[in-house]
């Protein structure tokens, strides 16, 4: 008997139909044989609304977030409605759905006294869409008769404090999972988790990271030792490329865990960056598969690297990104202002996508999101305040309005000329490149471009990819 963790995405669980589906997929499993652990994002749209209801709420818009919570309660309830028949189950999911949303509406009447919402209030808000949606799955689940209970994750996904981006406590996770989640299983229960929430150990609501169902069922499949976690999502798998930027891009049959980690790091929505660090030791199998379209096979993620012929596997981009140059011609030799401004750059908050430095030791740059590049400029300015005076330093600049573009694929390491490839490819086209780096697992390369670029470099750089995966 096999145990497979399937997590649903957002469309996956976003409408009567959808759910339905995902009903019959968790059904044809079990019926094969398999234990399923399942755990589920928010009904698509519904984070974004509850993020809404909290800025609703700190500005006194009281009529906004009744009004958000009153639809919410709408769609969810239209589910049960048509998805279960009247009795004891209908009526049990709704008191909870009911019971849910008015502490919903308690929450944010709490914000809207205080006038501005803590990281931990927001997070306990934000994690009403998990709450809601698994109660619902749960509730479809049992009316086709399947054993299934849902869960909030926080019961057994333990983490620190830190509220919006929580870190899970490892050992602590998996003891709770294994004392409280196997045996649930073991008695022939299909659990269905919340995804997206975990539990600091004294009982706050935490929230990984926006998109962080995947990683949420990623730990899940590696504590609970799963033969395979699959990712169930609105697209047949991984692709060359963002579909939406290219309607030509294809499904990968298979890719490795560093190049998918890669791929999500650089942008690449469909999984979460962090989705492979649980399963990557363990070796866990992972799918990524579409709920609308379940009969393909989708994408196998394992340890296997195989390169393609232009070794270019698929194309990624992100916007919303500066890139920040400390320069100077005396910081040639003096050592320790890289490691300073890194240093202070983490402290700000701000995450570093990619560094590049010039062998001329004058200047180094790397790329931040724009929402914190004011913020890790002033840090760095902060701790460098000496050499700014002495002028070793001449200055921390900030690029705006450009995007980073990310080739991926395995052996790049072993085949000379990929870089000459891509480059060329970008000269033909007379896109400027800014700012190169290449990943540390030798399996990526990211450049700079102007945001005005962006589209046209993937574009070109995709038909690279292309080349290279067969029509399925
Ligand atoms: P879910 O709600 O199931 O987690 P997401 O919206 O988070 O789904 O991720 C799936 C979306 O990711 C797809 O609809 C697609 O538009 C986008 N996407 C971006 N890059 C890729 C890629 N390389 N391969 C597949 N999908 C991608
Ligand atoms: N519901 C959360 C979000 O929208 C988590 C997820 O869907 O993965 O970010
Ligand atoms: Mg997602």
């Amino acid at each position: 008997m096999q145990t497979l963790t399937m997590k649903f995405g957002g469309t996956s669980v976003g409408s009567p139909e959808a759910i339905s589906g995902v009903v019959n997929i968790v059904n044809e499993a079990v019926t094969q044989g398999n234990r399923v652990i399942v755990v589920v994002s928010a009904m698509s749209g519904v984070t974004d609304a509850l993020i809404g209801s909290v800025r609703e709420a700190a500005a006194g818009n009281r009529w906004g977030y009744l009004s958000t919570s009153q639809k919410l309660k709408d769609r969810h309830y239209e589910v049960i409605n048509l998805l279960t028949v009247p009795g004891k189950n209908r009526s049990d999911v709704l008191a909870e759905i009911d019971a849910l949303l008015t502490q919903h509406v308690e929450l944010c009447s709490a914000v809207n006294i205080l006038g501005e919402a803590t990281a931990r209030i927001s997070d306990s808000i934000v994690a009403f869409g998990e709450r809601l949606s698994s109660r619902i799955v749960a509730a479809v689940m049992r009316h086709a008769g399947l054993n299934a209970r849902a869960y909030d994750a926080g019961e057994f996904l333990i983490t620190d404090d830190r509220f919006g981006s929580a870190t899970p406590n490892w050992g602590e996770t998996e003891r709770r999972i294994r004392d409280g989640l196997l045996p649930v299983l073991e008695q022939g229960v299909i659990p269905v988790l919340t995804g997206f929430i975990g539990s600091t150990a004294d009982g706050h609501i935490t929230t990984l990271g926006r998109g962080g169902s995947d990683y949420s069922g990623a730990i899940f499949a590696a504590n609970a030792d799963s033969d395979e976690l699959i990712i169930w999502t609105d697209v047949d798998g991984v692709m060359t490329t963002d579909p939406r930027i290219d309607r030509r891009a294809r499904v990968l049959p298979n890719i490795s865990y560093t190049e998918v980690g890669e791929l999500a790091f650089y942008g690449a929505k469909v999984l979460h960056p962090k989705t492979v660090q649980p399963i990557l030791n363990k070796g866990i199998p992972m799918r990524v598969r579409n709920t609308f379209n379940p009969t393909h096979q989708g994408t196998l993620i394992s340890d296997v690297a195989a390169p393609t012929d232009t070794v270019i596997k698929a194309v990624t981009s992100v916007r919303n990104v500066s890139l920040v140059t400390v320069h100077g011609k005396g910081m040639i030799g003096v050592p320790g202002i890289a490691g300073r401004t890194f240093l202070a750059t983490a402290k700000a908050g701000a995450n570093i996508l990619m560094i590049s430095q010039a062998s001329s030791e004058q200047n180094f740059c790397f790329v931040v999101l724009n929402d914190v590049v004011d913020k890790a400029v002033k840090a760095i300015e902060d701790e460098l305040v000496k050499e700014l005076a002495r002028q070793d330093v001449d200055g921390v600049d900030a690029l705006t309005k450009v995007s980073v573009v990310t080739v991926v694929g395995a052996g790049m390491r072993g085949t000379p000329g990929v870089a000459g490839r891509v480059f060329t490819a970008m000269g033909n086209e007379r896109i400027n490149v800014i700012a190169i780096a290449q990943g540390a697992s030798e399996c990526s390369i990211s450049f700079v471009v102007d945001e005005a670029n962006l589209e046209r470099a993937v574009l070109t750089l995709h038909d690279l990819a292309l080349e290279s995966v067969p029509v399925a």
